[in-house]
């Protein structure tokens, strides 16, 4: 039997990961369809023990690192090689679906048991990571577990960020870990060969497309500013024209002329401005300050920085007599993910059979930060209607099988490769 046959007999078990799936979404179902499972409250924690479960009953050795990432491992023949790693999270947004996140979580599980299922053996290890806080529902960052993983988040600032109830990652964390079970510790950005993560588009594109797998080329840049434009409070019945200095139609005047920039034909660049504040908010006083947010993303670094600079021209000058400052708190690159990786996941995709296409991701994923450790891609299955971050959220259990046999039949090939573009340090 030649290789090429072997790996196109082999397919992941629709049934197993269709009942895991159902299995978590009772884990904090909100009886509307959707799930509860703000990162490390009972509920995740109950979601993480399931699929320690069963790891465990595989005999996958399960570990840990100290801002609570977990590491379900099958080893490979050279156990010091730096393994291939796949994952995704299982925390949702307050509430959520039953997709987001959880889906690379199972369909990477699949993986490690369906070469266990048929003792195929693999030269370096397959890692599956449970990514901690992915979401940012509960604390603040989001992708708290990779940023600090990668090293972008210092894990003193993570284990300090609170919930709304004033409870601290370090305090949430200790107490899941206490649900847990017996785990090995996991060091920080350790040697990986690379990452491959599987997860619901969260858009309409493949699915209007009528396409089965989305090789996703890269993470789109994110670009946040904060106006405040300050006018002056006056009389809403005895102040004439020429008195005003009212703010609000001053950010009105920004906002259109920003909103006439971000006109793009080719419907790539993504403008919001999604909180507007006016004080003193009073129905009979001219608004004497304005703030508001500009969340700017495109896929491609310089369309964006276009953008971001022409802000300050419009938004940090002086409008309708009102004072106008802007400034800009977060700037997120552009990520373009591996080629090499994303060609494995491409000839996947053709060996299947499956329809695809090549495209931007427009959420941000724990990936992100994987990018800056090892080669790394993902691999999107379309979801209906685009709908994500809401109970509503479904995808195809034939679109899940799959992007769950391209994730296999991709991290196979990588799990058997020698050469590796970073140093084969043991992990
Ligand atoms: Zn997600």
């Amino acid at each position: 039997v030649s290789s090429q046959l072997k790996t196109m007999e082999l397919s992941v078990d629709l049934d197993r990961l269709m009942s895991r799936h159902h299995a978590l979404a009772k884990i904090g179902a909100t009886g509307r369809g959707g799930v509860c499972r703000p990162a490390l409250g009972p509920e995740d924690t109950a979601a993480r023990r399931l699929l320690l479960d069963w790891a465990r009953a595989r005999s996958f050795s399960c570990a840990i690192d100290p801002i609570g990432n977990l590491f379900v491992r099958r080893n490979g023949g050279e156990p010091g090689w730096p393994p291939v790693s796949t994952g995704s999270h299982l925390d949702t947004q307050i509430p959520g679906g039953n997709y987001d996140g959880i889906y690379g979580v199972i369909a990477g599980l699949e993986v490690l048991e369906t070469l266990e299922d048929h003792d195929i053996s693999t030269r370096r290890p397959i890692e599956l990571v449970v990514w901690n806080n992915e979401e940012g529902a509960r604390f603040s960052p989001t992708t708290m577990g990779s940023s600090v993983y990668s090293g972008a988040t210092s894990i003193e600032a993570a284990l300090e960020s609170c919930d709304r109830e004033g409870i601290s990652v370090r305090k949430a964390l200790a107490e899941s870990l206490s649900k847990l079970g017996n785990l090995d510790q996991h060091a920080f950005g350790a040697p990986c060969h690379a990452y491959i993560e599987a997860h619901i588009e969260q858009g309409p594109v493949l699915e209007a497309e009528g396409l089965s797998i989305g090789v996703v080329t890269g993470i789109q840049g994110i670009s946040q500013f904060q106006t405040t434009i300050t006018g002056e409070a006056a009389h809403a019945g005895t102040t004439p024209r020429r008195r005003r200095r009212d703010a609000l139609l001053a950010a009105m005047s920004q906002i259109s002329g920003l909103a006439k920039l971000a006109e793009d034909p080719g419907d790539k660049l993504r403008f919001t401005i999604g909180k507007l504040t006016v004080l003193p908010g009073t129905p009979n006083t001219v608004p004497s300050e304005v703030a508001f947010t500009i969340d700017l993303r495109h896929p491609q670094r310089e369309a964006l920085d276009a953008f971001r600079n022409s802000i300050e021209r419009i938004c940090g000058t002086e409008t309708l007599s009102c004072k106008s400052k802007v400034n800009e708190f977060l700037n997120s690159p552009p990520i373009d993910f591996d080629a090499r990786v994303r060609s494995v996941i491409r000839d996947a995709a053709i060996g299947r059979g499956a329809s695809f296409m090549e495209l931007a991701s427009g959420a941000t994923h724990d990936a992100k930060y994987m990018a800056k450790l090892c080669p790394t891609s993902m691999i999107f299955i379309p979801c209906l209607s685009g709908i994500s971050h809401n109970e509503a959220e479904m995808a195809a259990p034939s679109d899940m099988e799959c992007g769950a046999n391209v994730l296999l039949d991709a991290i196979k090939v990588l799990a058997d490769e020698t050469a590796s573009p970073i140093a084969q340090v043991p992990a």
